[in-house]
């Protein structure tokens, strides 16, 4: 099994939207990130990142979520695009699993047509709310005839362990996160906005654009009375959430980091497979 980044544009917002110390006037480039996932029994794509028109008329489709972020991307700069660039077509994809129904993270949904679009249940009902709108939803991302199967829990994708939903919840009512056990190159958490900026977590920050604070905060650090685990248990070796999600795995990254990473070497490794540690990979050498 492979895995490999799509780079999808970037999203510039107020930092102190994650990071309330930071100043008003300091903005932070937020990488817009998909992860084709490609399993023996199927291509898995997580995440889509926005509609290509967002590159050249991002008000006609976000309306006035442009007020609060700004794309910052080519027409180039999306899932479809990218998929080509390592010969994949849409109707290549056979699973896609949404995070969480935000316009930067299915908004190129509509094209895989043959896929069958997993999302967490909450999410749908939040996307249908009469509230969608405001709250970053836009009904031409996700509402389509595709097949979908709405997730409530923990959900092991192929049967076999190797892709495995995960409910994160918190910066909407149902993101889902997904652990991706790559054999010797190791676990990967792809968290997507359920963790957007890593400092949240390191100084257990909740970011002023959540949903419900004390599930997100669970979502970060697990809930010991509930039974739940968080990301920093997923984060740690040993842990207890290794051995059930990732049997084998030695190193946990988050699709941001690698992104971010990938963003300093962007042009020597256009496209990159993480078919070995992503510092490793990216940098050329030992992480
Ligand atoms: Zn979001």
């Amino acid at each position: 099994m492979k895995m490999h980044f799509l780079s999808c544009g970037r999203i510039r917002m107020r930092k102190s939207t994650y990071l309330p110390d930071a100043d008003r006037s300091e903005m932070i480039d937020l990488p817009v990130a998909s992860a084709l996932i490609r399993h023996s029994q199927g291509n898995v794509l997580f995440d889509s990142g926005c509609h290509p028109s967002i590159a050249e008329n991002a008000e006609a489709r976000w309306g006035a979520l442009t007020k609060f972020m700004t794309p910052i991307m080519t027409r180039d700069d999306n899932a479809v695009s990218e998929l080509k660039g390592i010969g994949l077509g849409p109707d290549d994809i056979d699973v896609v699993i949404c995070s969480h129904l935000h316009t930067d993270h299915c908004g190129c949904n509509a094209f895989f047509k043959k896929a069958t679009v997993m999302v967490h249940a909450r999410e749908l009902e939040a996307a249908r709310g009469s509230d969608a709108a405001r709250n970053g939803y836009v009904n031409a991302d996700w509402d389509h005839p595709m097949p979908m199967t709405e997730v409530t829990g923990e959900c092991d994708v192929m049967g076999d362990g190797k892709i495995t939903i995960i409910p994160l919840p918190g910066h909407t009512p149902g993101p889902i996160g997904v652990m991706v056990g790559l054999g010797r190159s190791g676990g990967f958490l792809l968290a997507s906005d359920a963790l957007s900026v890593r400092e949240n977590l390191d100084r257990d920050i909740i970011p002023r654009n959540t949903w419900n604070a004390e599930l997100c905060a669970h979502s970060f650090d697990g809930d010991s009375e509930a039974g739940s685990v968080g990301i920093q248990d997923h984060l740690r070796p040993r842990c207890r959430a290794m051995a059930k999600h990732a049997q084998g795995a030695r190193r946990l990254r988050l699709i941001r980091e690698a992104c971010e990473e990938r963003r300093c070497n962007h042009r020597a490794n256009a496209r990159y497979q993480t078919d070995a540690p992503a510092t490793q990979r990216v940098n050329g050498r030992s992480a």
